[in-house]
Order: C-alpha cells, then structure tokens, then sequence
C-alpha cells in the first residue's frame, strides 16, 4: 500500500482523523509540509496572527502609557514598527511559498536569521537589539500556535497529534475527547509519555523517521497501534478496511464488559488481584470502578504537576479522601512524589542534570527536601480515615531510606494526633522494586515494609542500563531480556517467603499473556491502566494455576528474550489472548 508506513507501536488501539502538528516540548517549534493549495491559506493565517500580535502590542503600550507613563509605553510602538518591516515580512512569506513549510516554522527561520546576523555584531552591541527585533516575531508564533490550538478545541474537531517526539505534552496537548491517536518521530517505548497514552488508550505509533516532513496539516492519518503501521491519505478502501477492523475491536471490548465484572481467577480457584494505574482523581471516571480491585498505583506526582505551585496538604488531603470515598473500601496504594528526570515541576526548578535517571528523583528528592514528604505524609494520613490507603515508597535503593520513612511517619503521626485529627490505627508502607539494589537486598528490606511493589519500567531501565526516555536506544530496552525475568521471580518468591504481598505496576503487567506468567511466578497482583482489566482477566480466567506455573518455569528456562517473546505468543494464541503493543513486534 503506498504510504504505509512502518513504526513501533506503544499503544494498543486504531485510529483515523486528520492530523494536528504540535510540539514536544513547550520550546519547540512544530515544522511540517504545507500542500500546494493550502499556501495562501497558510499566508493569511500568518497575516492574522500579525495582525492580533499588533492589536496586542497596542494594548499593551495603552496600559503601560496610562500606569507608567508614555515614555516607558515606548518599546511596544518600536516593537510595532518592527512588525511592519516590509522586508522581514517578505522573507517569512518566501519561506512558505518556497520551502512550502508552516508559518510558524517561517517565522522562526526569521527569528535564527535575526539573531545570527546581529550576533557577529558583537556580545554586547548586539544582545539588547537581537531581544528588540526578535521579540516582537516571537508574540507573533505565539499568536501562532495558540490561535491554532484554539481552532482545534473551538469546532470541537478529533485529531491525531504528531510530534518530533512523544512526550507527556504531547499526549495530553488536546484532552481525550478531541485526541484520537499520536504519532511521533521518536519516542522511548517506556518513557511517561508512552505510559500516559497507554493510561489514556490513546493509539501511539513512533519510531518514523522525518515523519513531520512528510504530513500536511489536517491530512488524514489512519493510525495502527496495534501492528505499528501509519497510512497517509488513506485510499476509501483503506479506510472501509480500518473501519470494519475497528468495529471489530469494538465488539471484542463489548463482549469482554461483563466478564470485566467478574474475578481474575484460574479455572482451578487461584486469584490473581487486578489493579488500576491512575494519574488523578479525573481518571476515576473514564472507566467502571467494580471491574477493578483496587487502585494499585496512584501516581501523586500528577496533581503537583498539573499545577503553578506544590499543592497544600489541604489541597491533596481532600484529593486523597475523595479517591478513597470512591473507592469505597477496596485499597488504594497512593505513591508519594517521584519526580524527577522527565517528570518535572515547572515551578520547582532543579539543577541541570547529564544524566537525570541517576539523579535526583523520586525518594531522594522527597528526603532531601523533607517538607515535601512531611505535606504529602500528613494529607496521606489524614485521608487514612476515608478508606483503605496504602502508601508506596518510589526509587528505594536501601533500608536506611525506608527507616527515615518510617520514623518521619511516626513523628508526623503523634503531631497529627495531638493535633486532634483522626488518622487510621495502621496504614501498610510499602516499597517500589525498580532499582537492583532493592531486590538484591529484598531479603532485609521484605522485613520492614508491608508490600512490595515491581516498578518493571524502572527496573528493567536500570538493570539492563538503558535509558527509558532516550529514544536512540528504545530498541535496547527489553523487559522481557532473562534478567528481568530472573529478579521478578525473585522478588516473588522472597517476598512469599516472608508472608508479604507481592505487586506489579510496571506497564509490563498490561499484556495478557505476561499477566499469566506474573500468576505463575507467584506475585499475587498486578496493576495496570484500568482499560486493560477485562482483556487480563479473560486470560487468568482462561487457564489453570498449573499451567500458568508452566509457562513462568518455561519462560525462567529461556536465555534470549526472543525465545521468551517466541513463547508467550504461542501461549496468547492457545489461549485467544490480546497483545499489548510493548509485546507486539519484538523490539522497537
Ligand atoms: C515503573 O517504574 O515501572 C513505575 C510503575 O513507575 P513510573 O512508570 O511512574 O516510573
Ligand atoms: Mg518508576
């Protein structure tokens, strides 16, 4: 099929719509194609966006002039005239005519040629004057990208979003509703922005090269997550066979709604607990509460990120209370801060960093700065009351950091106390298992925390020394490599051993067939993002204890991660099993 393009799927699902071009980062310019007859319409939103980047600088000197005085009003009429230039405006609309590329990327073009040119005018002479003329410019791609998100959002349009890269800003640029599909140039198979779009169901594709290059704004793009293809302008034939695909999927996901209702238990009586992931209190609605167990893994660094300052303890007190009130009962495991490498705070700046997954993050930062942690314990044991909490501990890489938890815990909850608020008699602690060093030390660890929990996309990042975020060694990074393997049957049977519970909420534990094999090597749950609920427990209710222990004893035999992929495809399709897009195709 002419433009069929191959990529590595990270989300599941299928999509078609016209696309949206956006950025990855909140710096970045997008760049794509403009088709020939869509140059003077790409011409008159330049002129529009001109035009309101004027009406703004007007604006603007009108309040300046009324509170600081005429004089100092000044700079936005130069700023104005700047605009006017004749010359500058004609390279811009050359650009586009010539080079055939979006607005926004001509007016960049601009800006880079402004600043070099004055640059070799030298530091000082020119830096003042660079900021002048190209300030101006810069109200205008502003103007730019967000009058183009407004259009999106304004007639209510569904689009696929394509980027450079796959970040959390680019999955969530447009809420669910109006976002489709993504798809991106590159994109870590494990990094946030792919466990947000699997989190959200959104179809994702990435790993194609000069994919910006080759898309118009608003052409449509049939996206398949679940074969890790891309059709440009797809043929009407094309599209009546991703149709019929998609109604497939549909009635797939209907029959499996009741069964979403009952337990994720073998033919032979033996349960396995079933989790969701989510990122806020929001998420509580996108799916049915009474398919899941529990809440396995609130990831609280969310609701700080999603906001201009670190939220009270009042603020996250009552987010925390109202999970729990809806959950009425069941556990809720709330995650305390792990920020860090790519989740970052932009109110909360933190030294560069050349190499962040090593850095400062998750407990670490919690403990160095420890009115974090005191804010986010006490609203935890506040909301204690409300429900059924448990707290996970992120990155722990040894005992000493457990027990400067514990003994912050006890002081904050005698002051908690005294203090006359209500706090529940026993809240289990338990750790993150995503760094070598704490199963390696799970014997001594298992005895001080109530649970664990296997954070398998940091686990595997760090056992196997592979980036989760940098997308040039994606294709390195295998949860399903002999030494994963290895630790997560470790850390079930230690953690066994000692009469704990045992967990996974890495996305790993999404995929069927390797939800079984967890079964299998004992771990007692698994969390995932909720819509993946009635798929993993079809395939628990599908085999028998005996032959999920198989498959985890099969698998522990194998030496290449090949054979183990090799292994549990054959066991999806005995079994009429789905794959998650992490399994699907081998390697990136
Ligand atoms: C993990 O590392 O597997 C995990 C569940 O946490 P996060 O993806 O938020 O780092
Ligand atoms: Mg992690």
């Amino acid at each position: 099929m002419p433009n069929r393009i191959k990529g590595t799927s990270v989300s599941t699902g299928l999509a078609i719509a016209p696309v949206h071009v956006v950025t990855s980062g909140a710096d970045e310019i997008p760049t794509f194609t403009v088709g020939e007859g869509r140059i003077d319409a790409e011409i008159a939103r330049l002129e529009e966006a001109l035009a309101s980047a004027s009406a703004e600088l007007d604006r603007r000197r009108e309040i300046v002039a009324s509170q600081a005085g005429p004089k100092e009003a000044e700079i936005f009429g130069v700023q104005k005239l700047v605009l006017q230039d004749p010359g500058a405006l004609e390279q811009v609309q050359s650009a586009i005519r010539e080079q055939r590329i979006n607005a926004e990327s001509a007016v960049k073009l601009l800006i880079d040629r402004l600043s070099q040119t004055l640059g070799k005018l030298g530091e000082d002479q020119s830096r003042g004057f660079v900021a002048d003329v190209s300030e101006p410019w810069k109200r205008v791609l502003d103007a730019l990208l967000n009058r183009d998100r407004e259009a999106v959002l304004s007639v209510g349009e569904k689009v696929v979003v394509a980027a450079a890269e796959l970040t959390p800003r680019t999955v969530t640029y447009f809420s669910r509703e109006y976002l489709l599909g993504v798809i991106c140039e590159v994109g870590g198979r494990y990094s946030h922005g792919a466990v947000l779009a699997r989190a959200l169901g959104i179809p994702c594709v990435v790993g194609v090269p000069n994919l910006l290059a080759r898309l118009e704004q608003d052409m449509i793009v049939a996206v398949d997550g679940d074969r890790g293809f891309l059709q440009l302008s797809p043929s009407d034939e094309d599209e009546a066979e991703f149709e019929e695909r998609l109604i497939g999927r549909q009635e797939r996901a209907s029959s499996m709604a009741e069964l979403a209702l009952s337990p994720a238990e073998t033919s032979d009586g033996a349960k396995l607990t079933v989790k969701a992931n989510i990122e806020g209190l929001r998420d509580l609605d996108t799916f049915d509460i009474a398919t899941i167990d529990g809440v396995g893994l609130f990831r609280t660094e969310f609701l700080y990120m999603e906001r201009n300052q670190f939220p009270s303890e009042e603020e996250q007190y009552r987010v925390y209370r109202r999970v729990l009130e809806r959950l009425d009962g069941k556990p809720v495991t709330m995650r305390t801060l792990d920020i860090g490498a790519d989740k970052k705070l932009p109110y909360f700046k933190t030294p560069h960093e050349p190499n962040p997954a090593l850095g400062w993050r998750g407990l670490r930062i919690a403990l160095g700065w420890s009115d974090l942690m005191r804010v986010q314990l006490r609203a935890l044991m506040r909301a204690s009351v409300h429900g059924n909490l448990r707290i996970l501990l992120p990155m722990v890489t040894s005992l000493e950091e457990v027990r400067e938890v514990h003994k912050l815990y006890d002081l904050l909850r005698k002051e908690l106390v005294s203090q006359g608020y209500d706090v529940a008699e026993h809240v289990p602690v338990g750790a993150m298992i995503e760094v070598p060093s704490s199963f390696l030390t799970l014997r001594h660890l298992i005895k001080e925390v109530d649970f664990v929990s296997v954070g398998t996309n940091d686990l595997v990042q760090y056992l196997l020394a592979v980036d989760r975020d940098n997308p040039w060694v994606a294709n390195l990074f295998e949860p399903y490599h002999p030494a994963v393997l290895m630790a997560l049957k470790y850390v079930a049977s230690t953690t066994r051993e000692a009469g704990k519970s045992c967990g996974v909420c890495g996305d790993m534990a999404a995929d069927p067939a390797t939800a079984v094999m967890l079964l299998g090597m004992g771990f007692d749950s698994i969390s995932a993002a909720a819509h993946f609920a009635p798929e993993i427990k079809h395939a628990v209710r599908s085999v028998t204890m005996e032959e999920a222990e198989e498959l985890a004893k099969r698998l522990d035999e194998q030496a290449e991660s090949q054979a183990v992929r090799g292994i549990l495809e054959e066991f999806g399709e005995r079994f009429d099993l789905t794959v998650d897009a992490l399994r699907f195709g081998g390697k990136a």
